[in-house]
């Protein structure tokens, strides 16, 4: 069986260009534009540089962007009236905590004050608990699963009905990656790092999806012949011959996993490029709920 790469790069694109449609189609109808704003605090340089890649796909999809950026030293009252102020102005349409926040602040309390028609993160306390809970409906779900679940559905590969494997629990990816994967009829395991014989855990999935942040840690014998890889992990290795002298891999051995798996995702150019399109694709959705009012008066 040959493997079929997951194009990240492409499936991203094709999302990025839906949403510059849906929003020049909502600026045409309301004479409004979504809108997103950051809150950066401190200065950590892969931070900065994540913000600056969300604005400028903002403005390529034709998203209005606010950046609101605060000294390492803020305090949590003052970090948590600029989320007030931008939950309260209706130009910005999603919110965007940027973390890590710094040691002393208390994160899951600056989260929850996003309003949850707001929180294009999906890292509200209530939109986890809306997709844990059978039956309901988060407003947003985080950017990272539910780009992956894109991937996996754009690529074909059938959920239901089969056992998928999840590496991390996280609450950025490996937590809300399972509840999705379940609620799509899949059969889900969890490994994390106290899990006794990954490896014969690992065998057994037809969907396997890596978020665990180990170089290249699963390697071929631990894979069932045809499983669907999705290979979130982002790990910097020394590389003498590259210009920056290190590359990028991903949690799975991909020249090995290429001769067994049925799909793959490649690291970088897989899982990567979709958050960033999520992310907007959950701005956009936002925007549309927020002027639904306006729209149904213009259409009567
Ligand atoms: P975390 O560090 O928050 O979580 C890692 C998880 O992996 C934990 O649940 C941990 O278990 C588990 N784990 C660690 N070591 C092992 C092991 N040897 N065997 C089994 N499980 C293990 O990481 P994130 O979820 O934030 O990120 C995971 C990876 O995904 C990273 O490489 C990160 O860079 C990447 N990433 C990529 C994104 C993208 O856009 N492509 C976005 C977000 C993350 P335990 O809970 O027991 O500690």
């Amino acid at each position: 069986m040959s493997v079929k790469l997951i194009d990240g790069k492409q499936i991203a694109a094709d999302v990025r260009q839906e949403v510059a449609e849906r929003a020049k189609a909502l600026a045409e109808r309301t004479g409004r534009r979504p809108g997103l704003a950051t809150v950066l605090v401190g200065e950590d340089p892969a931070s900065q540089t994540y913000v600056r890649m969300k604005h400028k796909a903002c403005e390529e999809a034709g998203i209005e962007s606010f950046s609101i950026v605060m000294e390492t030293t803020a305090t949590q009252a003052e970090i948590e009236k600029e989320v007030d102020k931008l939950a309260a102005d209706p130009r910005v349409h999603g919110i965007l905590v940027q973390l890590p926040l710094p040691d002393h602040i208390d994160t899951e309390a600056v989260l929850a004050r996003v309003p949850l028609e707001k929180d294009v993160d999906g890292f509200h306390p209530m939109n986890v608990g809306l997709l844990a809970r059978r039956g309901c409906e988060p407003h947003f779900v985080p950017c990272t699963p539910w780009g992956c679940i894109v991937l996996l559905e754009r690529s074909g590969v059938p959920i239901s009905g089969k056992r998928a494997v999840v590496l991390g629990r996280s609450n950025i990816v490996g937590l809300p990656m399972a509840l999705l994967l379940q609620e799509r009829n899949a059969t889900v395991t969890v490994v994390h790092s106290r899990t006794q014989n990954p490896e014969e855990i690992i065998r057994e999935a037809d969907i396997l999806v890596a978020a665990i942040g180990k170089p290249e840690m699963v390697k071929k014998d631990m894979l069932k012949p045809g499983v669907a890889i999705i290979d979130v992990g982002i790990n910097k290795v020394d590389d003498s011959s590259r210009p920056r002298g290190y590359r990028l891999v991903g949690d799975v051995d991909f020249e090995q996993a290429k001769e067994v798996a049925g799909w793959l995702t490649p690291v970088p150019g897989g899982v990567g490029p979709m958050t960033i399109a999520i992310l907007l694709e959950n701005t956009v959705k936002a925007a549309e709920k927020a002027l639904q009012p306006a729209l149904k008066t213009l259409l009567g």
